[in-house]
């Protein structure tokens, strides 16, 4: 069992998620990647272990359905010892216009980008009141800043995640553990591409970085150093809080 404090993250085969997850084995996190996308979660993996840093894959778990992210969450303690970090990135995209959005879509969006958050922390957070010791970051949209038309599914799901956050910095504060959020905006991923391939972003992301007032679009890796820091010792005294990474489109 490895000694070192294990980190879970979500979604960590591609994207923002992947670049979570290399970072904070560089940072010596164990690093257990939880993906839908078993071959994604194994690649991020392997990238990882050949770096000389330390994670093991959990591909093919898919988190909207709580038997399987307990039975994951289960074999990842058994694997690498409790989970003391908990990164809830994995999420799921949708652009529909409001009155075409079914009741299956929007049950969709809601179980994947919300109640996956809700079982991922479930799951995890006894470990962290055990050790009286926890980070939890969750990943939420600059959305929710701002409102997005053709997403209200996915903003609804998203601003919900950050309602969860500023709740349960409030009821697990005293133990140790902090709970906050990033929401990302407009950072350059296989989720972004396919929006723009699929003509849903107005322009192309080059298009839109030129609007940014940093003049550029995200990179994974601004996420993850954000990440980084709050899943630190020496962010210990921040919790509860919505920390943008989006170069200045929302403030
Ligand atoms: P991405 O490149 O599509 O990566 C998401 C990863 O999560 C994929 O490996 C995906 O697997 C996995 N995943 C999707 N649904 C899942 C499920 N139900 N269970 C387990 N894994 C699942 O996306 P990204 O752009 O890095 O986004 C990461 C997070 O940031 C998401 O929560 C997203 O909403 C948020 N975000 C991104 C941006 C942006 O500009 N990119 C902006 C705001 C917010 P599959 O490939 O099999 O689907």
């Amino acid at each position: 069992m490895s000694k070192r404090r294990t980190a879970v993250v979500t979604g960590g085969g591609s994207g923002i998620g992947r670049a979570i997850a290399h970072r904070l084995a560089s940072d010596g996190f164990a690093v257990a990647i939880l993906d839908l996308n078993n071959e994604a979660a194994e690649t991020t993996a392997e990238e990882i272990t050949q770096n000389g840093n330390e994670a093991v894959a959990f591909g093919g778990v898919d988190i909207s359905d709580r038997a399987q992210v307990n039975a994951a969450v289960d074999k990842v303690r058994a694997t690498l010892g409790p989970v003391l970090v908990l990164v809830n990135n994995a999420g799921l995209t949708a652009m529909d216009a409001f009155l075409k959005i079914s009741d299956d879509l929007w049950d969709r969006v809601m179980a994947v980008n919300l109640g996956g958050t809700f079982y991922c922390t479930q799951a995890v957070l006894p470990d962290m009141v055990e050790a009286k010791w926890g980070r939890i970051v969750n990943i939420s949209s600059s959305s929710t800043h701002s409102g997005q038309p053709f997403q209200t599914h996915y903003v609804a799901a998203k601003s919900a995640v950050v309602g969860l956050t500023k709740s349960l910095a409030l009821e697990f504060g005293p133990k140790g553990i902090t709970v906050n959020t990033i929401p990302p905006g407009f950072v350059d991923t296989p989720m972004l591409r396919a929006s723009e391939e699929k003509g849903l972003l107005a322009g192309s992301v080059e298009d839109h970085a030129k609007l940014t007032p940093v003049r550029r679009a995200g990179r994974p890796e601004d996420i993850a150093a954000a990440c980084s820091f709050l899943v630190s010792d020496e962010a210990g005294y921040i919790t509860g809080q919505i920390i943008g990474v989006n170069g200045g489109r929302n403030t």
